[in-house]
């Protein structure tokens, strides 16, 4: 069924750590393919999807520079972190008959796509899903920014944030189970009040240029098709 269906392109931003499951590092399969499936079923209903991983499952530049390391080295490990989880990506997803393209903002021909705009366009709009890794390129910014970035580049209606709880809390809602969840939300009120949300330059990119956010649970079986289609609890912000 079509009739239900709001968004024609979309950006799907996951941290590493949503493809660890319950282990403390790294990828678990099972959850890489869970994961794949939510993607399945809304690439089934005909969206164009873009898809960017985080790397904190495996490397972040700033655990790294806290050890000593230097942090544009650090940040480059990070984002190589990036390039693996794509790939567990788009292993689990071509399993599932789904067509995948790893497209890396650094290049490394050997092993994906470089980043050329019209090309990724392209794919899109032959129903391929487009997995972009090693976040931006640059140093100092992470994948909640590149996920802002592409989707404005790749014209997403939105980006949906697939989190460990249903939207926005003014609080923790697992410590405080007097925490109120947002429907809506300001960009600017996300930066005032310092939500974790994404950071402040992602934040800042959506606002400039007036891309949604959609912040939902990715554990809820179903849940990224139901929330595309309106359903379930989620916080937009914009
Ligand atoms: N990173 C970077 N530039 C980018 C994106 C990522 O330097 O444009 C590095 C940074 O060190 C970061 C790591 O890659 O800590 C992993 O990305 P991120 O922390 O965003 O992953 P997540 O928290 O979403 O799993």
């Amino acid at each position: 069924e079509t009739k239900d269906v709001k968004f024609n392109r979309v950006m799907l931003k996951i941290s590493g750590e949503a493809l660890m499951g319950d282990t403390q590092f790294g990828l678990h399969p099972p959850t890489v393919e869970r994961i794949a499936k939510e993607v399945k079923a809304v690439h089934d209903m005909g969206v164009e999807i873009c898809l960017v991983i985080g790397g904190g499952n495996i490397f972040r530049g700033l655990s790294g520079s806290a050890q000593g390391m230097e942090r544009t080295t650090a940040d480059y490990m990070g984002m190589l972190a990036t390039v693996m989880n794509a790939l567990a990506m788009q292993g689990a997803l071509e399993s599932l008959g789904v067509y995948t393209r790893v497209i890396s903002a650094i290049p490394m021909d050997q092993v994906c796509e470089p980043y050329i705009r019209r090309r990724a366009v392209r794919h899109l709009e032959k129903k391929r899903v487009c997995i972009f890794a090693a976040g931006t390129g640059n140093p100092y910014f992470t994948t909640d920014t590149a996920a802002a970035l592409r989707a404005t580049e790749m014209q997403c209606e939105a980006i949906f944030m697939g989190k460990q709880v249903d939207g926005i809390y003014d609080s923790d809602p697992k410590t405080n189970p007097d925490a109120k969840r947002y429907e809506d939300i300001s960009y600017d009120e996300v930066l005032r009040a310092n939500l974790k949300v994404a950071d402040a330059s992602a934040i800042a990119l959506c606002r400039d240029n007036k891309m949604p956010l959609i912040v939902f649970n990715l554990n809820d079986p179903g849940g990224f098709k139901g929330v595309m289609a309106g359903q379930g609890t989620y916080t937009t912000v914009h």
